[in-house]
């Protein structure tokens, strides 16, 4: 689609609406707004705390913006890079999810480089076929753009063609592992999945999960009989599991050293033990905490914002939030802040009181990891679960896809695996 108009937005012009991001969270927001729109009741189903009878009479005009050509189900991705067929429906351009089509909504590939809060504009640059700097206008911008993690973790091209051949090689890599040998460094939530799935779908091969602490997710805020079970379940799917290790690691050469002298070569090592980083280095410093989350109100809105004139919006991953960095999380926020901007044009128009928005709550602890066939799950009030029904509950057969897509209503775009959907579940992984 083309790139809207560049200058400023005017009252009379309609209400624009950047959204930086267009994965659980982004998507989100856009699909929650087009329902507020058009009146009909929220997909992500939340209570707004005005009157669904009160109209915004303004026109509106929704860019979304992401360096990649579509929503990647980054859930998944322990999945779609060890099982050939899962590679690519797991990757669903922008183009073909029909909600999309619509005339007030332009879908932008770039990458956001600098917001200029006080003029309320931005600057981004094209990937794709449009490889400049360009800059935009808005009223209101929600920033989605999660947290920067390298390949294998998720990809790193910008197009679906070049995400499958990375994939593909990758998968290649794993299958011809010689001796059929592959090492996974770091023993969080991700290395865990990785090392899980690794071995489910490649059962002769010999997988070893490294990591440097005495637990398993050691990082994570979680009962200590929650990341003992893993373990046990790591184990009992055939992984084996090195804790308080820390080899010093040549990936090039394929090599480990550890604390001992041992030198190790196997024949396939995917690294999972970077520490991920907010992608959120277009905003002020002022913006951001110390680790670059950016600062955030009740109201989902930057913290140093004015909270009756509500206009930059920071969700999922990179908002500073109580809780575990989830999924379900970033897709409910991306909605309360449609909302919010929705309540807040409703005020600006005279049709409600300021404090007619939404709160996001303090939120608990809580998690769902796959492990090979089973996963495990914690919750409050619902303290571990785990076993192979777990796992078909939370996340069915692919990792959550089909239960993410029916959550947002967009199952019907989901053709490759559809036949494969299971029944019965409408739950976003790790709610
Ligand atoms: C391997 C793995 C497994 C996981 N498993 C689970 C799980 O089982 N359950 C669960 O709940 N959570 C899980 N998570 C966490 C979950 O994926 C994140 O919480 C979720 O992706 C956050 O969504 P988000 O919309 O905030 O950001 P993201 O999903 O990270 O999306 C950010 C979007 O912004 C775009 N973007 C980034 N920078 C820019 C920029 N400068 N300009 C324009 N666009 C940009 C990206 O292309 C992307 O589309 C897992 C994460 C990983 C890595």
């Amino acid at each position: 689609m083309a790139i809207p108009r560049v200058d400023s937005p005017q009252q009379s012009a309609p209400c624009r609406i950047v959204v930086a991001g267009g994965s659980y969270g982004g998507i989100t927001s856009v699909l929650t707004l087009l329902d507020l729109i058009d009146g009909k009741p929220l997909r992500v189903g939340l209570e707004t705390q005005f009157s669904r009878d009160l109209r915004v009479q303004r026109k509106f005009e929704i860019v979304l913006l992401d360096k990649r050509e579509g929503f990647f189900h980054t859930v998944g991705a322990p999945l779609a890079h060890v099982s050939r067929r899962h590679v690519k429906p797991f990757w669903r351009k922008f183009a073909s999810f029909d909600d999309l089509h619509r005339p007030e909504v332009h879908i932008v590939q770039g990458s956001l480089k600098n917001v200029d809060l006080e003029s309320k504009s931005l600057t981004f640059k094209g990937c794709g076929s449009g490889s400049g700097e360009s800059s935009l206008t808005y009223d209101y911008l929600i920033l989605a753009t999660g947290l920067q993690r390298p390949w294998p973790i998720v990809p790193t091209a910008d197009n679906h063609d070049q995400y499958v051949r990375d994939a593909e090689a990758h998968i290649a890599g794993i299958e011809n592992a010689r001796e059929k040998s592959v090492v996974v460094i770091g023993g969080g939530a991700v290395g865990v999945e990785m090392a899980g799935e690794i071995k489910n779908h490649h059962p002769n091969h010999s997988v070893t999960l490294v990591h440097s602490r005495s637990q398993v997710l050691s990082n994570e805020p979680l009962p200590d009989d929650f990341k003992d079970r893993a373990l046990e379940v790591l184990r009992e799917e055939g992984v084996e599991v090195l804790l308080n290790e820390r080899p010093s690691v040549d990936l090039d050469a394929k090599e480990l050293v550890f604390a001992d002298g041992r030198e190790v070569n196997p024949g396939f090592v995917l690294m999972a033990a970077s520490k991920w980083i907010p992608g959120t280095m277009y905003l002020p410093d002022s913006a951001l905490d110390e680790e670059g989350y950016v600062k955030v109100s009740a109201t989902l809105t930057l913290a140093s914002e004015d909270s009756k004139n509500p206009t930059h919006f920071a969700i999922g991953d990179i908002a500073r939030v109580s809780g575990i960095k989830r999924a379900g999380a970033a897709l409910r926020m991306g909605c309360v802040a449609a909302i919010n901007i929705y309540a807040a044009m409703l005020a600006q128009e005279g049709l409600t009181e300021e404090s007619a928005y939404n709160d996001w709550p303090e939120v608990p602890p809580m998690i769902a990891l796959a492990v090979g066939k089973q996963a495990l799950t914690f919750g409050p009030g619902q303290g571990t679960k785990w076993g192979v029904d777990v796992m078909e509950q939370t996340f069915g057969d692919d990792l959550g896809w089909t239960f993410s897509l029916r959550y947002l209503d967009l199952l019907d775009y989901y053709e490759p695996l559809k036949a494969h959907e299971p029944v019965g579940a409408d739950v976003m992984p790790g709610q």
